[in-house]
């Protein structure tokens, strides 16, 4: 038996559809028949005729997307079945094992001196508008959780304030301004905020600068 996990060359996350949908190639993920004259209205099609337009979700700075794709396992193929190996919870009295005595604070890092009051962190959510137009939320919300978040890449590359000079950052405006909002609202050093770096950052010394100028 074979299996493909390719889906088709469509998604509403570019504004495309196959223009023979019920008969596909699921190697391509294109028509059967991929006509000429065609006004594109797959993602190659439309690529062809709209480019740029289809690199990123649509509208674009408006949306969050995640990905389509049908894996063979997923989380829902798993039972935790924690005591089975091992973990044990709290003692099981129904007056201790009450809901404000759960604990699911973590310590991690070289010295276990990361901690999160609960075990979750937000992953890199960078330049585009759709993170900096929620970033309040994000990080008022994470910090007072206690929990982390990361700042994802090409922030300073993107922020029209930063300061470049020697090809280095020596001044940012949306930079500080995430981080700010995260510590200001942090509480008795739970959670922590992380910068998150590509070559463009690593080049422009992004991570120099968030650790030298943005810490106090
Ligand atoms: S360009 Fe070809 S594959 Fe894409 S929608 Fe048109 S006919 Fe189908």
């Amino acid at each position: 038996m074979s299996l493909t996990f390719s889906k088709i060359n469509a998604s509403a996350a570019t504004l495309t559809k196959n223009r023979t949908e019920g008969s596909v190639v699921p190697a391509s993920g294109m028509c059967v028949t991929c006509v000429d004259g065609c006004i594109g209205m797959c993602e190659i099609g439309k690529s062809a005729y709209r480019g740029h337009e289809v690199i990123y979700p649509q509208p674009f700075g408006m949306v969050t997307a995640a990905a389509e794709k049908t894996y063979p396992v997923d989380y829902s193929h798993f039972n935790i079945m924690g005591t089975a190996v091992g973990a044990h919870g709290i003692e099981p009295d129904s007056d201790k094992a009450i809901f404000p005595a759960v604990n699911l604070e973590i310590a991690f890092g070289h010295d276990k001196g990361i901690k999160y009051r609960c075990p979750w962190h937000i992953p890199g959510i960078g330049s585009t508008n759709i993170a900096k137009n929620n970033w309040e939320g994000l990080a008022i919300g994470s910090a007072l959780a206690g929990t982390g978040l990361t700042i994802g890449e090409n922030v300073v590359g993107m922020d029209p304030e930063a300061v470049i000079k020697n090809g280095r950052v020596v001044d940012t405006a949306d930079l500080k301004r995430r981080v700010k909002l995260y510590k200001d609202h942090q509480r008795d050093g739970y959670g922590a905020i992380i910068v998150q770096a590509n070559v463009e950052d690593t080049r422009l010394g992004v991570q120099e600068y968030a650790i030298e100028k943005t810490r106090s």
